[in-house]
């Protein structure tokens, strides 16, 4: 029997693995819920149990403080790097004994790889579930950007998930791969990946089927959570809150925003309601897409100054890029797909699911 690799896309937001099977990649989904990306938070229930993906991103607000998410940018971090990063986030992290950071989860202090083999553990377990077979061996990918310190974090996160990392490769090698971009010529391509918390772009070159990153730029504060952000206040602003805004009901005009923002990817208009009673808040209003775009257009502005820089630093012209790859979810929105056409004179490849091209090209 051949032995199945699973291609995982570990990200800072969601992760998601797929297997190549009959001579194509497909996403592996989670037989009981049928989900085929798993939210990238962790947490201790009530009762002590350990909860991964779906459940804990729906009770991240009741559980704020048991809650782990973003610990992506904690790999391969040395104690002196968690203040600056530890303000980001609302759980507590603190230098362990070994100079490595360390997060509340629960009674446990879990480190950066420990966090992240929890996600691998679920990912491997839905894809022993759904396949029927035991896997061991994963292709995992990692941003263009990842020092070695990280890449190392990452292949200790899967050993320490029962996997082991055949290879550790850049996510826009993986994104490129997916859509056999330098197959069958050579070329230079672009990758533009927005995501959750983080934005990068890279410019590759493939040559004799050899893939090279010229260039990455990117900010790892910058993404969808900030548009989020933005509406969040808007609800909260109108609303007329009175008194200080809790984290609860913060984080309830958060959700109900990423909810709006993402219908408003297809739809020209949609409903937001925020409704806390114990705060006297019931807001209710319709939300119209141009409102949305006018709160984005500053984030999806900044991406495109990192496009030019990544450009400038890979030496290379718009026009010699030859396609243009869109990566995560945050590019679904119509306002980036526009940015991106003009900015390189060609609409960005969406052939396949923005959100599944990372993990289909590891498989
Ligand atoms: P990461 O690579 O950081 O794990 P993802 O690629 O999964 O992140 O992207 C997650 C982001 O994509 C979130 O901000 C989410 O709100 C956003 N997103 C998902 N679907 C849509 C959509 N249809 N329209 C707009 N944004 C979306
Ligand atoms: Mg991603």
């Amino acid at each position: 029997m051949s032995r199945v690799v699973l291609g995982i896309d570990l990200g800072t937001t969601n992760s998601l693995a797929a297997v190549y099977r009959e001579g194509k990649p497909t996403v592996v989904a989670d037989p009981k819920t049928g989900s085929r990306v798993c939210p990238s938070v962790l947490q201790t229930a009530e009762d002590g149990r350990l909860v991964v993906g779906e459940e804990a991103k729906a009770a991240r607000v009741e559980r704020a403080r048991d809650t782990l998410y973003s610990f992506k940018r904690f790999m391969g971090r040395g104690a002196a790097d968690v203040e600056a990063q530890s303000k980001d986030v609302s759980y507590a992290v603190f230098a362990g004994a070994d100079g490595v950071p360390r997060m509340r989860l629960g009674a446990r202090a879990v480190s950066a790889p420990e966090a992240s083999s929890l996600v691998l553990k679920e990912l491997k377990r839905r894809a022993e579930a759904a396949l029927g077979v035991p896997v061991e061996h994963a292709v995992v990918t990692v941003p263009a950007y990842f020092d070695d310190a990280a890449r190392q974090a990452t292949r200790d996160a899967a050993t320490l998930a029962g996997l082991e990392a055949l290879r550790i490769i850049n996510e826009p090698t993986a994104a490129c791969v997916a859509y056999g971009l330098g197959k069958k010529e050579d070329g230079v391509f672009a990758v533009y990946d927005f995501g959750g918390g983080t934005f990068d772009v890279s410019v590759l070159k493939v040559t004799d089927g050899v893939y090279r990153v010229l260039s990455t730029a990117g900010d790892v504060r910058l993404g969808g959570d900030d548009v989020d952000d933005a509406l969040a206040k808007v609800f909260l602003r109108e609303a007329a809150v009175r008194g200080e805004v809790s984290p609860r009901l913060f984080e309830a005009a958060r959700t109900e925003a990423e909810r709006v923002k993402t219908a408003l990817s297809a739809a020209e208009s949609a409903t937001a309601r925020v409704v806390v009673p114990e705060h006297g808040v019931r807001y209710e209003r319709v939300v119209r897409r141009a409102e949305l775009e006018a709160l984005a257009g500053p984030f999806v502005d900044r991406t495109i100054k990192l496009v030019r820089r990544a450009l400038k630093d890979a030496d290379v012209s718009a026009a010699d890029v030859s396609a243009v790859v869109l990566v995560g979810g945050s590019t679904r929105m119509p306002i980036v797909r526009r940015a991106v056409e003009k900015e390189f004179g060609k609409p960005g490849r969406l052939d396949l699911d923005p959100d599944e091209v990372v993990a289909l090209g590891a498989a």
